[in-house]
């Protein structure tokens, strides 16, 4: 069976890419990689910079899972917040990532770099402040993130908010001037062909059924390796058992406007993209042809609602009111991996398999990092592999379906939260 892509603003503005086959027979490599996302490019990438053989096996097309569907955020760190690092796993674990809440961004940026990658990129993150007491959680942000040797962060009010955002839903903000954006999957879509022309491959339409040690088997063929890497992230629904009550699906939509040509500079007069700080978030940006790209909302266990446009429209026009009635030209959802303490995970299933996941809605820079991380494992020096696989997880309570319904009661719960502004 072939998979296409979700209907996406970004499958119908993507750069051109070969079709590519599925894995037939056997084949045999050195670095085995599961799934073509920013975590399992990044891996295989780094690997195929130092010579090792590599393959990947998509189930679906690069880019297919959240990587070519996200909003887009090069958002700085990882989700849970050096605070909760400090409190859950102590010090020197925080001190450890908060030496590399950057180097995903720094690694997407030379990544783009080094081989010309076209996606769009634009720099700057706003995050937004709908109560004071987001505001005193972006103050507390700034000044740790500074013990931590970053300091680009730019705290602004209410109209100072004016100059990036043309709404007055929002109380104040915070700048991330090393944060950006981008075409997610045109950034996917240039790794995997940078992959390619370092000698690896990517059998397209390939899904593993059965992990077996280093022996991964598919519909039409067996890649055996010498070292595994499963990125399955939230796609990889059961094929692991191990891995499977590890993270919970959840899906988010965006959609995206019509090109609102000269409108779409006063909303966004500097072009920078947007998330603001309530649990149950919007997030938002323009594209490369001025089209706002808006995102938001969140559903556990990864389903998709039944009508994007009807749940995503009214948030936007409350953000913009300046906007209603517009076209919305497309509308798709995707699914990001939560882990029960929103901390990424790594680790080692057994002699020579690798596994990476559960970003919990921001890893577009954690999986690059990720990836970068379990290469350095792989290729010997296991110094940060192993921090990083030290740190303890928790199961979702009852398995993925109470799962699932713990988390919405919670999601609920964080939600009435936003709408009170506690
Ligand atoms: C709508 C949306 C908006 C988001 N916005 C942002 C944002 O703005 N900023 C940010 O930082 N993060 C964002 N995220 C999160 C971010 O996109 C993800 O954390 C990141 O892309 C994860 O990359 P990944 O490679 O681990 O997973 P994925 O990109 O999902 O890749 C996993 C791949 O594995 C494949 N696969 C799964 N099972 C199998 C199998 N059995 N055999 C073969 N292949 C398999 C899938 O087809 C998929 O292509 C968003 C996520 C979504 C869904």
């Amino acid at each position: 069976m072939t998979t296409s892509y979700p209907p996406s603003y970004y499958a119908a503005s993507a750069n051109p890419a070969p079709e590519r086959p599925a894995l037939q027979g056997e084949v045999s490599v050195d670095i085995g990689v599961v799934g073509a996302g920013y975590s399992g490019l990044s891996t295989a990438l780094h690997l195929a910079e130092q010579g090792y053989k590599v393959a990947i096996i998509e189930a679906g097309k690069v880019g297919w899972g959240a990587s070519g569907r996200n909003g887009g955020q090069i958002v700085n760190g990882l989700n849970a917040s050096l605070e909760k690092i400090e409190s859950n796993f102590g010090r020197d674990r925080a001190a450890f990532v908060g030496g590399m809440v950057q180097e995903g961004n720094r690694t997407i940026r030379r990544i783009i770099k080094d081989y010309a990658i076209q996606c769009d990129l634009k720099e700057g993150n706003l995050f937004t402040a709908y109560t004071a007491k987001h505001m005193k959680e972006f103050e507390q942000k700034q000044a740790l993130w500074r013990t931590h040797g970053m300091d680009d962060h730019e705290l602004i009010d209410a109209e100072g908010i004016k100059k990036h955002v043309a709404s007055d839903v929002y109380h104040g903000g915070m700048i991330d001037h090393s944060g950006a954006h981008l075409h997610p999957l045109n950034l996917a879509l240039g790794e995997a062909a940078v992959v390619e022309s370092l000698g690896g491959t990517i059998f397209e339409n390939t899904a593993l059924l059965r992990q077996e040690g280093t022996n991964l088997h598919t519909e039409h063929g067996v890649l055996r390796c010498k070292t595994v890497v499963l990125c399955g992230n939230a796609y990889l629904g059961k094929t692991v058992p191990a891995l499977t009550a590890r993270v919970m699906p959840v899906s988010t939509q965006i959609v995206a406007t019509e090109p609102l040509g000269a409108r779409a500079d006063e909303l966004l007069p500097t072009d920078i993209c947007v998330e603001d700080a309530r649990y149950i978030l919007d997030y938002f940006r323009l594209s490369a042809d001025k089209r706002l790209l808006f995102g938001g909302g969140s559903i556990y266990g990864g389903t998709d609602p039944s009508d994007i446009r009807a749940k995503l429209l009214p948030n936007l026009e409350k953000v913009f009111p300046q906007l209603k009635g517009v076209k919305l030209d497309y509308a798709w959802s995707g699914n990001f991996a939560l882990s029960f303490s929103r901390v990424p995970q790594m680790g080692r299933l057994e002699d020579g398999v690798y596994f990476a996941h559960g970003y919990s809605g921001h890893g577009v820079t954690g999986s690059h990092l990720f990836g970068k991380i379990l290469s350095e494992a792989i290729h010997g020096d296991l110094t940060r592999f192993d921090v990083f696989a030290s740190m303890r997880w928790l199961p979702f309570p009852g398995g993925r379906t109470f799962g699932a319904q713990y988390s919405t009661i919670g999601s609920w719960w964080y939600g009435l939260r936003d709408r009170l502004g506690v």
